[in-house]
């Protein structure tokens, strides 16, 4: 029945590929998840049935290759409900199937649980030496995975299955451990598995009232948790707790409670330990006929179902039940059933108190030769126990020794990811710092190149504004060419309006020629009135003052008003010429030049009467100086002293009348230049060579005038 079971369950895994897509998948997906949901919540309520077949179901619908792991997943459910059900070899089989698909997907936390679920098989089945094995493979492998909690389940196993093997001490030290995990995470259910464990060995010490505290705590908390198998797990404890206290009626409710939740769950194992424990408590309170029959019911069902270590309990039950209805050959009988049994397994504590049975059946019957030698046996077993004990102890620090290697290899471990975590970090840290200096080198050179384009920019705006003040200088230069190209074809003198140098140059050499031909042409001595030509060279004085003092502007007007008085001194056809700056030439024409004095002083007076209004309403007053000549200077020889010479003597006046005090005016009516120079020349004498010199000037006398130096 069994194989036929897994046989149609295993076809249904391999021969139905459902093809599904997209969405549909991961509906289905949701849909999976929520069934093992529905699977577990059943199976943890104890509804072992309703698990079963939703997860059979599930099976069905799943074939392993479309989803390996969620198929895994169903097969694990099927496997703990198969365990419970003590369906062992079929229980096994999906363990494994599943434990292989997971090693095959690298879920080793999965590869772990399934392993210690083979292991639960072996105990169960009173495999020892197996279960022990796979428990701590499965704990290495949590180990590797850093899974704590996954340790300290297998330290759960192993502690369980070392009070199987009547290793108390040892087994409390490995609850105790794995207690103190669980209480760090809260894990109640374990820590109510754990609690459960812990006050059965107390029980089987003999420690009632510590056995009793952990129980009742156990019981509480599966309570809360609504664990419904593991609450009937701990009242069968329980009762077997109340039993050796002798409170026969605690026994029997707590059994009872138990009995009817494993009968209800389909839990068999669970459930015949319950019903041999109620017959031990009829027994006990003189209920021989129903005791029995609980024992005998429970034996039957153990001996089907191959649960040997049940089987031997009961064994031992029914010898300590016969042996009380003094039927020492029914409890011989017993006690060598439970030997045997005990031994297969063995399970020495349990041959031990199968000897002791025996014994005590021997002494009924005063068989001493017989219970002599199950004493031997018995002190033999109990010389091998403490053997036993010795190597388990042994084997037991052994653990503890690779416990603690583990548990340095988990802080290795731990300590070599902090390293991995620091090298990590250290990797970030200089990834940051690559990337800052990085970021820094390019700001650094987007500033250079910013700074180099900024000074190209400079340096083009540089040569640009030079190009274009060349060019502008160039304009200006060519302006001022073109303006003085103009002012050289233009006559006039834009400000005053009088005649300027080129009319002069135009117009002079002619008025010269004239004058000069007219006295060369003269053969007598008479004088020919008005044929001299008078220039009269006038400076205005301090005249920088009147700009320094008014401005420029003020200047100017001064110089206009200065032309006013040139024209109202001398006549329409005399020549009024703007010399330069303040400074202005009058070639009076067809004069005398015995005229001269007077034309001279009364420029002077004209100029000192005269109040000049400036532009910002002041009034001030001026004196100019005057340096003349009359052409031709030497009437003799009118052709020997060009022009340009006489000029220079005229201008050497001014600059004598500057000199000599301003205000007044300095002047050659005659001078050749043809004799030697007379005894003592003054220095205009001196300088141009002169003799016959008639000179003029409205100082004091000649000797006031202070000639200048060369
Ligand atoms: P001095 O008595 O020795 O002649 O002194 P001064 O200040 O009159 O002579 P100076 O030669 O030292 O100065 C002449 C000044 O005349 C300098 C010049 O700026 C100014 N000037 C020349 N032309 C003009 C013009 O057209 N307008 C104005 N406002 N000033 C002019
Ligand atoms: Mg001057
Ligand atoms: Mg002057």
């Amino acid at each position: 029945m069994r194989s036929q079971l897994v046989g149609s369950l295993l076809f249904f895994c391999s021969v139905m590929p459902l093809v599904v897509h997209g969405q549909e998948q991961t509906k289905q997906a949701n849909e999976i998840t929520g069934l093992l949901e529905r699977i577990r919540s059943a199976y943890n309520a104890g509804q072992l049935s309703v698990a079963e077949s939703l997860a059979v179901s599930l099976l069905k619908e799943n074939a392993p290759e479309t989803e390996p792991l969620k198929n895994a997943a169903i097969q694990y459910e099927l496997g703990k409900i198969a365990r419970l059900q003590s369906k062992y070899k079929l229980a096994n089989t999906f363990f494994a199937n599943a434990e292989d698909t997971f090693k095959a997907h690298e879920k080793f936390n999965m590869v772990a649980k399934a392993m210690a679920e083979r292991g639960q098989i072996n105990y169960l089945q009173s495999q020892y030496a197996q279960a022990l094995t796979l428990f701590n493979e499965a704990k290495t492998l949590f180990t590797e995975q850093g899974d704590a909690h996954g340790v300290a389940l297998q330290q759960l196993n192993i502690g369980v299955l070392l009070h199987a093997e009547g290793q108390f001490d040892k087994s409390l030290l490995a609850l105790q451990d794995a207690l103190t995990v669980f209480n760090n995470r809260n894990d109640n259910e374990k820590i109510a598995r754990t609690l459960s464990e812990i006050g059965s060995v107390y029980l089987d010490l003999e420690k009632f009232d510590e056995a009793k505290t952990y129980l009742e705590d156990a019981l509480r908390i599966n309570k809360e948790l609504g664990r419904t198998y593991e609450m009937a797990r701990t009242h069968s404890v329980l009762g077997e707790l109340y039993l050796k206290m002798g409170n026969h009626n605690a026994a029997e409710d707590n059994l009872l409670a138990a009995f009817s939740a494993f009968s209800a769950m389909n839990a068999p194992l669970d459930l015949e330990s319950a019903q041999a424990s109620l017959g031990r408590v009829k027994i006990a309170k003189g209920e021989y006929a129903t005791g029995l029959k609980y024992l005998s019911n429970a034996l039957e069902e153990a001996r089907a179902q191959g649960y040997s270590s049940l089987a031997t309990q009961i064994h031992l039950a029914l010898s300590d039940a016969f042996l009380q209805l003094k039927d020492t050959e029914r409890a011989l009988k017993h006690s060598n059933w439970a030997f045997y049994q005990a031994e297969r397994h063995g399970e020495l504590n349990a041959q031990i108190l199968a000897q002791e049975k025996t014994i005590q059946a021997y002494t009924v019957r005063e068989d001493y030769q017989h219970a002599f030698e199950a004493l031997n046996v018995k002190t033999a077993l109990e010389a091998k126990q403490l053997d036993v004990n010795q190597s388990v102890i042994l084997a037991k620090a052994n653990a503890q020794i690779e416990m603690q290697r583990q548990a340095q290899a988990f802080e290795i471990q731990e300590k070599n990811r902090s390293v991995e975590l620091a090298n990590v970090r250290e990797q970030n840290l200089q990834n940051m710092l690559a990337l800052g200096s990085l970021v820094s080198l390019l700001l650094f050179i987007f500033l250079l190149w910013s700074r180099y384009n900024q000074y190209l920019q400079n340096r083009r705006l540089a040569r640009e504004v030079k190009n274009r003040t060349n060019e502008l200088e160039q304009k200006n230069q060519q302006l001022e060419e073109a303006f003085h190209a103009l002012e050289q074809v233009s006559m006039r003198d834009p400000l005053t309006g009088l005649y300027n140098r080129n009319f002069l140059n135009a117009q002079l050499p002619g008025e010269i020629q004239r004058v000069q031909h007219h006295y060369a042409s003269k053969t007598d001595d008479t004088n020919i009135p008005n044929s001299d030509l008078i220039c009269f060279l006038i400076d205005i004085d301090y005249f920088k003052r009147i700009n320094d003092e008014h401005g420029h502007l003020a200047g100017d007007r001064f110089l206009t008003q200065f032309t006013d008085i040139l024209k109202e001194v001398f006549r329409q056809t005399d020549l009024l010429i703007r010399w330069g700056g303040e400074e202005f030439l009058a070639v009076c024409r067809n004069a005398n030049r015995e005229d001269s004095v007077e034309l001279a002083d009364r420029l002077l007076t004209a100029v000192k009467n005269h109040t000049f209004s400036l532009p910002d309403d002041t009034q001030i007053k001026a004196t100019c100086s005057i340096g003349f000549c009359a052409l031709p200077l030497c009437r003799r020889k009118p052709f020997d002293l060009d022009w340009p010479k006489t000029f220079a003597v005229m201008d050497y006046c001014l600059y004598a009348a500057k000199l000599s005090q301003r205000d007044c005016w300095v002047g050659a009516v005659e001078a050749c230049a043809d004799k030697p120079p007379k005894a003592y020349p003054n220095k205009l004498e001196s300088k141009f060579g002169l003799s016959e010199t008639m000179l003029k000037t409205s100082l004091t006398n000649f000797a006031s005038i202070e000639w200048p130096a060369d």
